[in-house]
């Protein structure tokens, strides 16, 4: 099946433990795509793919779930509407985006904070080593 994504680079997959309620250890990656799909398409495809796997949505966030497909950046800059923006208002803090996205593009730069995806992932791991 074509889906219009070409994958570019893919992540060495890492474990983490789960944020909210939910009690499943997770497995987290990272993939740089192109497409030419708009961001909103490319939202609804990304959650298409979700249900292919299974996924049901009840309405609440941070519930188990067998995918969760996030966009984290865009190489078109920001995004901000009801539905989507990006880059996505958590990554920043989270280890789990971070450690495997700076692996495959260490260089890509934040439009909002000005950093590198490298220089976010140590900014974080120096921050969690004093906490
Ligand atoms: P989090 O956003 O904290 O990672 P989540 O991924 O568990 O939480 P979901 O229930 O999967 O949250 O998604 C809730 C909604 O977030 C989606 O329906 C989508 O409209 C919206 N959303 C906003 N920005 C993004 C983004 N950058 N990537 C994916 N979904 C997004
Ligand atoms: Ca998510
Ligand atoms: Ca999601």
């Amino acid at each position: 099946m074509r889906l219009g994504l070409e994958v570019e680079a893919v992540a060495p997959v890492i474990r983490s433990r789960p944020v909210g309620p939910s009690q499943r250890e997770y497995a987290n990656g990272a993939a740089v795509i192109s497409t030419s799909l708009e961001p909103l398409e490319l939202l609804d495809l990304l959650q298409d793919v979700e249900c292919w796997f299974g996924r049901r949505r009840q309405g609440q966030r941070w519930r188990s779930r067998t995918l969760d497909l996030d966009i984290v950046l865009w190489s078109g800059g920001c995004w901000a509407d009801a539905v989507l923006t990006v880059p996505h208002r958590e990554f920043r803090k989270r280890g789990f985006v971070l450690g495997p996205a700076a692996r495959i593009a260490p260089h890509w730069r934040d439009p909002l904070s000005g950093l590198t995806l490298r220089q976010l992932a140590n900014r974080l791991n120096r921050s969690s080593a004093k906490a």
